[in-house]
C-alpha cells in the first residue's frame, strides 16, 4: 500500500512541498514534476505508462 501511495505523491517526501512541473518534453511527451528544493523527482513516461522516482 505504501509502495502504491509512493507512486501517486505530489509532494516531496523530505520537505513535503508540492512537486512543480518545469521540465515537460514535447517530443517525447515525457513530464517531469520535481521538488522546489531538488530533494525528490518524479518522470511519468507515456511509452512505460508509469512513473519513475528519484530520490535525491
Ligand atoms: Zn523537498
Amino acid at each position: 500500500m505504501s509502495v502504491l501511495k509512493s507512486l501517486f505523491i505530489e509532494a516531496c517526501p523530505t520537505c513535503e512541498k508540492t512537486l512543480v512541473s518545469n521540465k515537460s518534453d514535447f517530443a517525447t511527451a515525457k513530464v517531469v514534476k520535481s521538488c522546489p528544493n531538488n530533494h525528490y523527482e518524479k518522470e511519468y513516461h507515456p511509452s512505460l505508462e508509469g512513473y519513475v522516482v528519484t530520490k535525491k
